[in-house]
């Protein structure tokens, strides 16, 4: 079992960077998610004060000492790019007259900013914990609950093999390991007495054995948050399926209006490859049956997640046509190496990679007329909200 904290890099200078027009954001974020960046001192000041920290409740992908880095970028038109330190990157932020800059070898790209830090992170919601050990804000405002920092499939040395996290807790430790409906309610509460921005809420965690019981406390928690807002939630409830299928039904009766059941990949040896533990506890064709079940109680909400870089091309988009056909939605995360996880030594998808599949994804985002999940200030590591938009193209 893989849990140690390396520090590896590595850069190679990429030719596919010409191609990308640097003066569309959608694609110096792309160019970002593939090449990583660094921070130079300057621009490391206000974080934790004024500018937003990263909050590892799950996964870090920062191959640096460095602890206190922002959790994101924002760039042009809002877009935001998620923080993934790598110090041999050619891309550099540091700060300028007013504001920071964005640099590539050397050379000023855009100006950037950061989120600023939410009023609510040190409010103290739980006796004892504040609130930014319950919930964390992605992006402007997508707050995300990770409920459980457990996972079956490491207990099982069967982990997704791009997840640290494990390695991620043992060295930052910066959540609870269990959240519940109570604590959901109750930051809910807190970030409406604050004025917090609040677009979105995402529910994930690492999975157990029994997956009705885990769909089961997520229900409580969309509850708990439909209940204190008075509203139905967008964002994203992202979990393994429930063997007994009518439980999606509740998630949705229980206000929830996205649902993400993650394949990873498409290829099914590759399936069993990335996901053994998935492939194991429930399987690629019952996942499969699930989404198509779950899109017809979520209708244009129903989302899985492609690890972009994982899989060749060709075999991605089968399953992107696949489906959309049957209206399920696939977003996009770009791979990105994690201390800690099995694949920490291996690189994020190439430019050319990340230029072709951002164009089909558009095609399949715009003829499909799904949307982006959460929105483009808040999703950071997925091309999904800049494909509807049409950046691609
Ligand atoms: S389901 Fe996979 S990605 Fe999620 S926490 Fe467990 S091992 Fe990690």
């Amino acid at each position: 079992m893989v849990d140690l904290i390396e520090i590896t890099g590595g850069y190679e200078k990429d030719p596919d960077v010409e191609k990308l027009d640097l003066s569309n954001p959608a694609h110096v974020k792309l160019a970002l998610l593939s090449q990583g960046m660094r921070f130079h001192e300057s621009a490391l000041l206000p974080v934790g004060s004024k500018v937003k920290e990263k909050i590892r409740s799950y996964n870090s992908s920062d191959f640096t000492k460095i602890v206190t880095v922002p959790q994101e970028l924002i760039l042009g038109d809002d877009i935001v790019v998620g923080t993934h330190w790598r110090d041999e990157s050619p891309w550099e932020i540091a700060a300028e007259d007013e504001g920071f800059a964005l640099n590539y070898d050397g050379k000023r790209i855009t100006g950037v900013g950061f989120h600023d830090r939410p009023e609510y992170y040190d409010r103290e919601v739980v006796k004892g914990i504040p609130a930014k050990r319950i919930g964390v804000t992605l992006g402007m405002g997508a707050v995300s609950f990770f409920m459980r920092e457990t996972c079956t499939y490491w207990e099982g040395a069967q982990p997704c093999k791009f997840c640290s996290l494990k390695a991620t807790q043992n060295r930052y430790g910066e959540t609870e390991q269990y959240k519940n409906s109570d604590m959901v309610r109750a930051l809910l509460s807190t970030i409406q007495e604050t004025g917090d921005h609040l677009h979105h809420i995402q529910f994930s965690g690492g999975s157990i054995w029994n997956h009705d019981d885990e769909f089961r406390e997520y229900i409580e928690a969309v509850k708990a948050a439909s209940d204190t807002l008075g509203r139905r939630i967008d964002g994203n409830l992202i979990t393994m399926p429930p063997r007994d299928l009518s439980l999606i039904d509740e998630a949705y009766a229980a206000g929830m209006n996205h649902i993400s059941f993650n394949l990873e990949v498409w290829d099914p040896a590759l399936f069993k490859e990335v996901c053994p533990g998935k492939d194991e506890s429930y399987g690629r064709d019952n996942m499969i049956a699930a989404l198509e079940y779950a899109a017809g109680v979520f209708k244009n909400g129903t989302y899985t997640t492609f690890v972009g870089g994982l899989e060749p091309l060709e075999s991605m988009f089968e399953g992107w046509d696949y489906l959309a056909a049957r209206g399920v939605a696939p977003a996009f995360n770009v791979f990105h190496p994690t201390p800690g996880s099995i694949y920490q030594g291996k690189k994020a998808p190439g430019v050319g990679y990340l230029i072709e599949a951002a164009g089909k994804l558009q095609d399949v985002y715009q003829s499909h007329d799904f949307e982006g999940l959460l929105c483009k200030c808040c999703n950071r590591n997925a091309l999904d909200n800049e494909a509807k938009e049409g950046y691609f193209k």
